[in-house]
C-alpha cells in the first residue's frame, strides 16, 4: 500500500457531486467507500466504479450511526435541489443535522479528517454582494427553504463545536451553484431544467423576470477545490467559498442554452418561488489565496459538456421506452 493511499468515506457518494468526487478519489489511488440512501442519487452514477476493487458502495441513511474504519470523510449526503429538499423538509433537516452528528461522531472515534459540503444558501437572500465568508447571511428561518438553509447552518455550527471541543480536523466548504454531467434530469435546478427543455423543444421556464443572478461553477473545477481544501494544512478549517465568481442572469443563461442546443424553444415566465435569492455570487479571494484555487472552465464549455450528457441520457430513455412499448 502506498503511503498516500487513504481509506475515504463519501456520504451522498451516488449523487451528482459525490459520484464525481468518488471517481476522482479512486483515480488518485484511494480506497473509497460510497454511502448513500439513493434518495436523489442513482446507482448508474457509480456503476462504472463498481468493477474497481478500490471502490465499495453501501446503502445507508446518515441519520443512523455508521461504524466503519476510514481515514477521511467527505459529508455530502443531503438533497440539494429545492424540489427535492422541500419534498420531505423534516427529513432534509434531519439529514443535515443528525447526519452531521453521526459523521462527526465517527470522525471523533477514528480521529479522521472530515469535510462538510455546506452551501451558499447559508447566506440566504444576501444583502452583501458578492458574498464573503464573513457575511452572516439573511435566512428566513420559517420559509420553505429553511429546512435546507438552517439545516446546513446548524451542521456548520456542529462542525465548529467539534473542532473547538474535540479538536477534530474539519474542513467546511460553502458551495455555490454547480452544474455538469450527472445532474438529475428532474431535479428542477435551472441548468438541468433549461437544457432538458431546450433538447425537447419545450418552453424554457423562467421564474420571475429572469434578472436574478447566479454564478455557475463546472463540476470538475469544484471537485478540484474539494481535494485542495482537504489536503490543506489543518489550520485551514474554512468556511471557504467554492464557486465561480462570474455572475449570470437566469435570462442570459436561458438564451445561452437555446443557442448552444440550437433549439427553437420559446421563453415562458412563471412566478418566482418564495424566498428565491435575487443575487448570488461568491467572493473567492480566500480560496484563491489559501488554496491557489479558481475555476478554469468557462460557462460555454461546461454547458456544452452538460448538453452532451443530457442529450445521450434522453436518447437512451427514448430507446428504453421504445423497447418497453
Ligand atoms: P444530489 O442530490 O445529487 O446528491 C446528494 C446525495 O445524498 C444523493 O445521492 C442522495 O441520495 C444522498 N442522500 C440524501 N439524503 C441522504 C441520507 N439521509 N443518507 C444518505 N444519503 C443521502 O446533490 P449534489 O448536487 O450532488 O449535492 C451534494 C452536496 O453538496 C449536498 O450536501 C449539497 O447540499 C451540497 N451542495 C451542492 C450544490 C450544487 O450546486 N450542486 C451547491 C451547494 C451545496
Ligand atoms: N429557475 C428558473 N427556471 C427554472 C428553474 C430555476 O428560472 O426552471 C431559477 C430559480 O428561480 C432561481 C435560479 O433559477 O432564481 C436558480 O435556481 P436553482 O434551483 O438552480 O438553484 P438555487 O435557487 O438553489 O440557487
Amino acid at each position: 500500500m502506498s503511503s498516500t493511499r487513504k481509506r475515504v468515506l463519501v456520504t451522498g457518494g451516488a449523487g451528482f457531486l459525490g459520484s464525481h468526487l468518488c471517481e476522482r478519489l479512486v483515480a488518485a489511488g484511494n480506497d473509497v467507500l460510497c454511502v448513500d440512501n439513493y434518495f436523489t442519487g442513482r446507482k448508474d452514477n457509480v456503476a462504472p466504479l463498481l468493477s474497481c476493487p478500490q471502490f465499495e458502495a453501501l446503502r445507508h441513511d446518515v441519520c443512523f450511526p455508521l461504524y466503519v474504519e476510514v481515514d477521511e470523510i467527505y459529508n455530502l449526503a443531503c438533497p440539494a435541489s429545492p424540489i427535492h429538499y422541500q419534498h420531505d423538509p423534516v427529513q432534509t433537516t434531519k439529514t443535515s443535522v443528525s447526519g452531521a452528528i453521526n459523521m462527526l461522531g465517527l470522525a471523533k472515534r477514528l480521529r479522521a479528517k472530515i469535510f462538510q459540503a455546506s452551501t451558499s444558501e447559508v447566506y440566504g437572500d444576501p444583502s452583501v454582494h458578492p458574498q464573503t465568508e464573513e457575511y452572516r447571511g439573511n435566512v428566513n428561518p420559517i420559509g420553505p427553504r429553511a429546512c435546507y438553509d438552517e439545516g446546513k447552518r446548524c451542521a456548520e455550527t456542529l462542525f465548529f463545536d467539534y473542532y473547538r471541543q474535540h479538536r477534530l480536523r474539519i474542513r467546511v466548504a460553502r458551495i455555490f451553484n454547480t452544474y455538469g454531467p450527472r445532474m438529475h434530469p428532474n431535479d428542477g435546478r435551472v441548468v438541468s431544467n433549461f437544457i432538458v427543455q431546450a433538447l425537447k423543444g419545450e418552453a424554457i421556464t423562467i421564474y420571475g423576470d429572469g434578472e436574478q443572478t447566479r454564478a455557475f461553477c463546472y463540476v470538475d473545477d469544484l471537485i478540484e477545490g474539494f481535494i485542495r481544501l482537504m489536503a490543506a494544512p489543518d489550520e485551514v478549517t474554512g468556511p471557504i467559498n467554492l464557486g465561480n465568481p462570474v455572475e449570470t442572469t437566469v435570462g442570459e443563461l436561458a438564451r445561452m442554452v437555446i443557442a448552444l442546443v440550437g433549439s427553437r424553444s420559446k421563453l415562458e415566465h412563471r412566478p418566482l418561488p418564495v424566498d428565491d435569492p435575487v443575487q448570488r455570487c461568491p467572493d473567492i479571494a480566500r480560496a484563491r489565496d489559501i488554496l491557489g484555487w479558481q475555476p478554469r472552465v468557462p460557462l460555454e464549455t461546461g454547458l456544452k459538456n452538460t448538453i452532451q450528457y443530457f442529450d445521450r441520457l434522453l436518447t437512451e430513455d427514448k430507446a428504453l421506452a421504445a423497447v418497453k412499448a
